[in-house]
């Protein structure tokens, strides 16, 4: 309690500008005066004064700042500097923002949709001051990151990741719409804060949350003509069912599940590549088996059946599964829904090592949320099954990891094939420098979201995915491999979005899901004269 409340004391001095450090109120003043017409001020100098803030949570308030009053300044750095600044907009950032939004200075562009708007959700969007809206990311604050029930906090998720789809894939900032469901939230702090803004009840579950967000997607649906909706931190109990319902229905699809599937299995390509051995020929062990897991999974078989010939059942042979329980085999009882399909007839493993010596995989991925569940022990046996074994630690935050990068590289002797979901410092070795990749979800799902758009795709099918995941895996040669990268480098998004978004598009309309947009002959061409940029301001 200490600590939150001497956090929550910091907040407050953030929020009183008197006090704001001379550095955040330059950056912030020398932006003021270049969006009013002020050229002198250059935006290197702003961009020096932003690097000079400490704190990354101050960091992420000037940029909010920085939108709101200076657009253009705003979104010219976000494009031109992106992988510096999305840190500050993004993870791991947003997740501290997250935890105490209700006492942070913060103006929303978003939308709150809430139980009391029950029966009045069309009229809401209706009455929205923007109403040429393509693309919505909503989530209900379930499960934020890896830190839990956020409730109506939670829209800083959704804003967060909507940035995305400008920063990475240039939709028009205007045409993007953030929203958070406020249902109630089961975060006992939240319940007796008397600064949270949310329903202070527990949240609805069963029958009445699929109400309630039936009514949110029936009037999504009867708003727009076509509209993109992303959904996001769902809790794993309504994620798979509410994704299930729509994902035939219109353009819906969830990043937890779909994209996280897309990045590892992209990287996972790459990685098979560099193994020599064919991509049919390997056997996934996955420490966790929720919507990461689970859906990786998923998509792992589609692709052996779509590219290998093999059924779904066959395919999913391929990945193993092991949850807080223990290895997912046939002989448990009460599986989740999402577990069953992986629950092959195999002896059961209490832990990771007797699971390795078992299922001999090729490839360990942690989606588990263990932090150091991939010990040396566990590096070492991966070692003694394969030259070159893919060990994918991918729990955020950092401290969540399975293991680091420095850790698999040594106790592997170099030999790893590695990709986290944070990010770790490259090793110089002998004097040869090695990257460790991120599978940044975000190289997918602004570029798939954008081509549905841009398409006006009925549905985003899994081979959509699977084509996404090809597409970005072909981008690394096999001499980017031997340094460790798997994913080509995320300052050229914009590129790498190009044409992901092209090669999908194209593939959504050949598949009959969608169709050429007027004047569209070429779609790498039509694409990049379709990407926002900050200019448009
Ligand atoms: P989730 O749905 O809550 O699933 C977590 C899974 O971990 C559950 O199956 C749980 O088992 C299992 N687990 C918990 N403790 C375990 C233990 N001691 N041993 C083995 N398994 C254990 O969460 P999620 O959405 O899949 O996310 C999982 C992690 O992946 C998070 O840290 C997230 O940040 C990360 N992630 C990374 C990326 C990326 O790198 N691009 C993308 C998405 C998610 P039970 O089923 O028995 O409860
Ligand atoms: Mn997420």
């Amino acid at each position: 309690p200490s600590s939150s409340s001497c956090a929550n004391q910091q907040y407050r001095t953030i929020n009183n500008m008197a006090q704001v450090s001379l550095q955040v109120r330059t950056s912030l003043d020398l932006a003021n005066a270049r969006f009013k017409g002020d050229t002198t001020i250059s935006y290197e100098l702003i961009l020096e004064k932003f690097r000079s803030i400490e704190k990354p949570i101050d960091k992420y308030l000037t940029l909010r700042d920085l939108l709101r009053l200076a657009p253009r300044v705003y979104y010219d750095l976000l494009l031109k500097h992106t992988e510096e600044i999305l840190p500050y907009i993004y993870t791991p950032t947003v997740g501290e923002a997250c935890e105490n939004y209700h006492k942070l200075p913060l103006k929303t562009r978003g939308m709150y949709l809430t139980l009391h708007d029950k029966g009045n959700v069309l009229k809401k969007l209706q009455a929205w001051p923007v109403q040429d809206v393509k693309v919505a990311v909503i989530t209900d604050g379930e499960r934020i990151l890896g830190l839990g029930d956020l409730g109506r906090n939670g829209m800083g998720i959704s804003e967060g990741k909507i940035t995305l789809y400008t920063a990475a894939a240039g939709v028009n900032p205007m045409q993007c719409l953030p929203i958070c469901v406020d249902i109630g939230t089961n975060n006992p702090a939240y319940l007796e804060d008397p600064d949270y803004r949310g329903i202070k009840a527990p949240r609805v579950t069963g029958a009445e949350f699929d109400e309630f967000m039936g009514e949110v997607m029936e009037s999504l649906q009867a708003w727009q003509a076509h509209m993109l909706v992303q959904f996001e931190d769902f809790g794993n109990n309504n994620a798979f069912r509410l994704l299930d319902s729509w994902r035939h229905k219109m353009c819906a699809f969830n990043d937890d599940i779909q994209g996280t599937a897309c990045i590892t299995l992209a990287g996972l390509l790459s990685a098979a590549r560099a193994t020599g051995k064919p991509f049919n020929e390997h056997r996934v062990l996955f420490l966790g088996a929720g919507e990461a897991g689970t859906g990786i999974g998923e998509l792992i078989a589609t692709y052996l059946h779509l590219r290998h010939g093999m059924t779904m059942e066959e395919g999913r042979q391929h990945c193993f599964f092991m949850d807080s329980r223990g290895l997912v085999c046939k002989s448990r009882t009460n599986l989740q829904h999402h577990k069953q399909p992986f629950a092959h007839d195999v002896e059961s493993c209490p832990d990771l090592k007797s699971a390795i010596a078992a299922l001999k995989p090729t490839a360990l991925v942690g989606v588990s949320t263990i932090a150091k569940a991939f010990d040396r022990e566990v590096v070492e046996a991966m070692c003694g099954l394969n030259d070159r074994p893919i060990i994918f630690p991918l729990s955020n935050p950092t401290s969540k990891s399975e293991c680091t990068y420095q850790e698999a590289y040594e106790w592997s002797k170099g030999k790893v094939l590695f990709a986290s979901g944070s990010p770790f410092d490259p090793i110089t070795d002998a004097g040869v420098v090695h990257y460790p990749a991120q599978a940044n979800n975000a190289y997918i799902f602004p570029a798939v979201g954008y081509a549905a758009i841009l398409a006006k795709s009925k549905e985003i099918t899994d081979e959509m995915f699977v084509l996404a995941s090809e597409e970005l895996s072909s981008m690394t040669d096999m001499e980017e491999l031997e340094q460790g990268r798997l994913f080509p480098p995320f300052q050229s998004i914009r590129a790498i979005s190009k044409v992901l978004t092209a090669r999908v598009a194209e593939k959504m309309v050949d598949a009959g899901l969608g169709t050429a947009p007027e004047g569209c002959n070429d779609w790498e061409s039509y694409v990049a004269s379709n990407m926002w940029n900050a200019d448009a301001l």
